[in-house]
């Protein structure tokens, strides 16, 4: 405590290259992620988030559907698996599986029962998990569920999520930095508070932990979806083995860095796309 924003405000580096490239292992030495996605006609943001967690290097990634949606998911998915999961059991069953390195859970996903359900389940198998969108709103909403958040778990909200999971932190322009860290105290995991001056925080406190995107601004972002490609982005690099608050900075920077990059015109499912372009510039 006692130190201005200022001062303990670190700006996200470009990752270390080490961290992405790929050496002599199979597709199981980089992971397996699981993506949960909501039901028919709502699978965008999933197959989003999924094909981000593939472009930065997840060895496998499975989209997790209902049933009824797995015909119009598997007409466009190629490279990503699929697996229907009707409930939290048919999760459960898909969790006894040591392989499965990281969970992505929000986008799309929904706010009904079998959400909760589903959510709490993951939680419960502490696996690395991104919470983001209904997952977050989910766990706002349901003080058990909160409660399950733990120390691997990455949370991405925007303002209006922000809000909700904490409205008693402020989040004006001056103060998100403070707020960041307080919600990342507060939940035990690290907070990604997304926007043009993106935040992160991890849980272990003031000051050593904030970092801000200020000067990375890149507002070909403020399109649908790609808050969707950053929940994939992080979760493919905690599926990597990569540490929550390593792979939040990291994928928070290859996020920006695709889209300015890409530049104008630019929709969400551009982001991965671009990333192959991104991750040949750092070598
Ligand atoms: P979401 O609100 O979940 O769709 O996420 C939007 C994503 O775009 C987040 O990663 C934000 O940080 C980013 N973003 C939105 N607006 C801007 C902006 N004006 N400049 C830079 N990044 C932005
Ligand atoms: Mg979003």
């Amino acid at each position: 405590a006692g130190a201005s924003a200022e001062q303990v405000t670190q700006t996200v580096s470009p990752p270390d290259l080490a961290l992405l490239t790929k050496g002599a292992g199979h597709k199981y030495s980089y992971g397996h992620a699981l993506v949960l996605s909501g039901g028919v006609g709502r699978g965008g943001a999933a197959r989003l988030a999924a094909r981000a967690a593939l472009r930065v290097g997840a060895g496998l990634v499975t989209l997790c559907c209902p049933p009824a949606a797995l015909i119009e998911n598997a007409a466009r998915l190629d490279a990503i698996m699929l697996r229907p999961v009707a409930d939290e059991v048919a999760l459960t069953n898909a969790l006894t599986d040591p392989r499965i390195t990281a969970l992505c859970l929000g986008p799309g996903l929904g706010l009904g029962r079998r959400e909760c359900a589903l959510v709490a389940a993951a939680l419960r198998s502490k696996r690395p998990i991104v919470l983001d969108a209904d997952a977050l709103s989910l766990i706002a909403q349901n003080s058990d569920l909160r409660a399950l958040v733990h120390a691997d778990c990455v949370l991405t909200p925007h303002a209006g999520e922000f809000a909700r999971l904490w409205p008693d932190l402020g989040t004006s322009e001056h103060s998100k930095l403070k707020a960041t860290c307080r919600a990342a105290q507060d939940i035990g995991a690290v907070v990604l508070f997304k926007g043009a001056d993106t935040v992160i925080a991890g849980p272990d406190g003031f000051p050593e932990i904030h970092v801000a995107l200020r000067d990375r601004a890149a507002p070909w972002l403020a399109t649908a979806g790609t808050g969707d490609v950053l929940a994939g982005l992080i979760t493919g690099l905690l599926a990597r083995g990569i540490p929550p608050r390593s792979s939040a900075c990291t994928g928070a920077w290859l996020h920006v860095e695709a889209a300015r990059q890409f530049g104008a015109g630019l929709l969400a499912e551009d982001l991965p796309d671009q990333l192959p372009q991104v991750l040949r510039r750092l070598g």
